[in-house]
């Protein structure tokens, strides 16, 4: 079995990663507390997460993966974006992150979102990458207790639930980092 360190210190991701990961025989390990991050100085998903496995894989020696990860809102012309983690400044919570958005939003017309994920793996010589986005619309009043970040404000409507409202399963065969994790094991797959 092909094994690979995430490099994520967030245990549900990696446990998500895992999941999808398993039946394509590559085993996520949990990347050392003792490897630092780098800081996320990116200009795009795809450098941000580019600059964390470049990072760890010269850290560890192992075929590293990394992800980054945010939300795209239409009236807010894109943001938050790359700058999602911390929307609310510096102390930023998730909550405070979503009181924010929703004041933000008042008044405008368009409450379309898209939530969007790069994920990239290098393992000292070779990169592989793949996208995935999961479209959906900002409710007015947060919705269900699952998931995390912006998922209580997400909705989508071809479930007609909010991402907060369904279980992991669910969330990561819908999810932008469920498409982006599927097609990367597609394209490893294919590659033997
Ligand atoms: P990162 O990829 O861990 O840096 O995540 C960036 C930020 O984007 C998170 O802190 C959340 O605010 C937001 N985000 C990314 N993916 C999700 C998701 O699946 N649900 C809710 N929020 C998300």
């Amino acid at each position: 079995m092909r094994e690979i360190v995430l490099a994520t210190r967030n245990p549900g991701k990696l446990r998500e990663m895992a999941q999808i990961a398993e039946p394509y025989g590559i085993r996520i390990v949990a990347l050392s507390d003792e490897v630092e991050m780098p800081e996320e100085t990116g200009s795009s998903f795809l450098e941000n997460a580019r600059l964390k496995a470049v990072h760890g894989q010269i850290a560890t020696k192992r075929p590293v993966l990394a992800d980054d990860s945010g939300i795209e809102v239409e009236a807010l012309l894109g943001a938050p974006g790359i700058y999602s983690a911390r929307f609310s400044g510096p102390d930023a919570t998730d909550e405070r992150n979503n009181r924010l958005l929703l004041e933000r939003l008042e008044g405008q017309q368009s409450r379309k979102a898209r939530y969007r994920a790069a994920l990239v793996l290098f393992d000292g010589e070779r990169e592989w990458s793949a996208m995935g986005t999961w479209e959906g619309e900002i409710l007015h009043v947060p919705r269900g207790t699952g998931g995390f970040g912006y998922d209580p404000l997400f909705y989508v409507p071809e479930l007609k639930l909010s991402a907060a409202e369904l279980i992991p399963e669910e969330k990561s065969r819908h999810s932008h980092r469920g498409k982006a994790m599927r097609m990367l094991c597609e394209l490893l797959a294919e590659q033997g």
